[in-house]
């Protein structure tokens, strides 16, 4: 395959907020993120409410959205954090309440391992949030080197989740 290969890939997205007007921020999020220049298409799964995972504040609302894209994976998370970033996203410390979150997920098959970017997102198998508006989107789906989304969901019911009424 040539180095200059633009053909699309399809990649995972995580969204999640917890601040402000939490949905309202996700839609518009999901909307931005159809718009980034190199994504082709969008699907985004139902929105759900959680508890904060080692963090603090308020309920998050959580997504994900399935994407076929041109852009490399770090253009791609480039595009995540200036979205991110548009909203206000602050780090003031870890795992601190967020405006905006955006995870590459998954990216195709692929197995990445740079300093600022690792995929599969390494918490994504052990957080019900993703897992269960990822098998919404894809129930066969296998997370490399962890399992299949159904099952790795299984394991994680004592995670409080609902989904949110469209
Ligand atoms: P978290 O999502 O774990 O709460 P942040 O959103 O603050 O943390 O991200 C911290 C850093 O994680 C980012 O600067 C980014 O470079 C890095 N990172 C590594 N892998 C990923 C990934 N798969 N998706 C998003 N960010 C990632
Ligand atoms: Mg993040």
């Amino acid at each position: 395959m040539p180095a200059n290969d633009t053909r699309a890939e399809w990649a995972f997205v995580g969204l999640g907020a917890n601040l402000g007007d939490a949905h309202a921020t996700l839609s518009r999020a999901l909307d931005e993120l159809a718009a980034l220049p190199g994504v082709e298409s969008l699907q985004a799964s139902p929105l759900y409410r959680s508890k904060p995972v080692d963090a603090q504040g308020p309920d998050f609302v959580n997504a994900v959205a399935r994407l076929r894209t041109t852009l490399s994976p770090l253009a791609l998370l480039a595009g995540l954090q200036a979205i991110e970033a548009a909203h206000g996203r602050e780090r003031p410390y870890r795992n601190a309440p967020r405006t905006l979150d955006l995870d590459l997920l998954l990216y195709g098959e692929q197995a990445i391992d740079e300093p600022t970017l690792t995929v599969p997102h390494p918490r994504m198998h052990l957080r019900a949030f993703v897992l269960a508006p990822l098998a919404d989107l894809a129930p066969d789906l296998q997370v490399p080197g962890r399992g299949g989304v159904a099952e790795l969901l299984a394991g994680l019911d004592f995670q409080p989740l609902s989904r949110i009424d469209p």
